[in-house]
């Protein structure tokens, strides 16, 4: 069976067909750009083995149907092709937000559509573009089952005293207003390859899943279950993000307001898009965070600070919550590549039984590492996520009832 797994965004779409006799992949692509005056796409047939061949073009892409589109053609026809069309058996959608009415994956339907309309304002960056990149994909795929998975789905098992806010209820009742969490695929899925690799039945362990990328959540999972997450309402909340600020004080919106006489479409702009590392230091890539430090750039340590004492404070709370913590995982953008961001969110959880191998730390691998000394109580984990394999695994379920 093979099945097409699309995340697309608001001015980009990312695609990988995958082969599930072996779960190996036989395209992947990146178009960016959707929109703009010039469109830049990257196809790679068989990418990473001895087969690859890679495609770039540069030209306009006037709207995300165009895009996939193209996608479609270079994966089913000419020099690169891999599969003709009718081999696609299924399409996996990555979607942000469920809200409450949408906990699993579904098959979509032209009426769920209009419901899920609803939503678009829980994840007002993302939803719009991943619903609408499932309507494009409906259209070029008629009779392909078109499987919505939705990141919030593995954060319904957070109980209400962990989800709700303390605001009038009836803000609840009639507006869902709640937490809902983000990052759910890859929490689940670096969950799912912990209890794998512990050996240890997924629904005996508990852990810490820091998925720390351009966007950056936790959850606390126990016996297998999420049962608290750092993202809110919206993907706003929680840890310190490349220009999302995190946790601040809510009072913080009616003071700009007051003092600098912002209004609120300005204020929600600034915490999404100006604040984070970019809003420290004017820099949101990790990466340059470390090139400025190394030169004496004093507010990006300050940045470098900030980002790494929230997620400590975070992973203390999940303790709390959790009572005993088999391991804590990092996995995404930052979390695989940056030992010194592993490092410094780790310093000082010693006496809580966390004891990171600074050595094994330094490593760099694409496979999973224990970076934990060999006495350490809890397992310290770096896991690669896999969210395209992820989608596409619940896609297959759903299909194959
Ligand atoms: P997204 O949330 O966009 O999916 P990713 O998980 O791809 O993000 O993470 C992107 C971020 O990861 C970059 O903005 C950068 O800060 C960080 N990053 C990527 N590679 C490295 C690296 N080698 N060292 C440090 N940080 C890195």
């Amino acid at each position: 069976m093979k099945i097409l797994v699309i995340n697309s965004g608001s001015s980009s779409i990312k695609y990988q067909l995958i082969d599930m006799a072996d779960e190996s992949v036989m395209v992947s692509g990146l178009v960016e750009r959707i929109g703009e005056e010039q469109g830049v796409m990257t196809h790679k047939a068989y990418p990473g083995t001895d087969r690859e061949a890679v495609v770039k073009l540069e030209q306009p892409i006037p709207d995300h149907s165009v895009g996939l589109k193209l996608a479609i053609d270079l994966t089913s026809s000419g020099e690169n092709a891999v599969c003709s069309l009718d081999e696609i058996k299924a399409v996996g959608h990555r979607v942000v937000a469920g809200g409450e009415n949408f906990s699993a994956p579904v098959v979509v339907t032209p009426e769920m559509m209009e419901e899920l309309k609803d939503t678009e304002r829980l994840a007002p960056l993302h939803n719009p573009a991943n619903l609408g990149g499932a309507r494009e994909a409906m259209a070029l795929f008629p009779g392909v089952p078109q499987v919505l998975v939705f990141d919030t789905a593995f954060h319904q098992t957070i109980p209400p005293h962990a989800f709700m806010y303390a605001l009038p209820y009836e803000y609840y009742e009639e507006d869902h207003i709640r937490r809902y969490g983000a990052h759910g695929t890859s929490h689940k899925y670096v969950a799912g390859e912990c209890a794998r690799l512990m050996d240890k039945p997924l629904d005996e362990l508990n852990v810490i899943t820091i998925h720390m990328g351009n966007g950056a959540s936790m959850a606390a999972v126990k016996d297998g279950k999420c049962v608290d997450t750092s993202m809110g309402l919206t993907p706003l909340e929680g840890l310190v993000m490349g220009t999302r600020s995190g946790d601040v004080d809510p009072a913080v919106h009616n003071y700009l307001a007051v003092n600098r006489g912002m209004d609120i479409a300005t204020i929600d702009n600034v915490l999404h898009k100006e604040s984070g590392l970019k809003g420290l230091c004017g820099m949101n890539d990790m990466r340059d965070i470390h090139a400025a430090i190394e030169k004496g750039d004093e507010r990006a340590e300050l940045a470098l600070g900030v980002q790494t004492y929230r997620t400590r404070k975070y992973i203390g709370s999940y303790m709390a919550v959790l009572g005993r913590v088999d391991a804590v995982v990092f996995t995404a953008g930052i979390g695989e590549n940056d030992s010194i961001v592993r490092r410094k969110t780790m310093e000082g959880l010693e006496p809580f039984g966390m004891k990171i191998d600074v050595q094994a730390n330094d490593k760099r691998a694409k496979e999973p590492m224990l970076i934990s000394t060999g006495d350490s109580p809890v397992a310290i984990w770096v896991i690669p996520t896999n969210e395209e394999l992820a989608i596409a695994r619940e896609t297959r379920d759903i299909v194959n009832g």
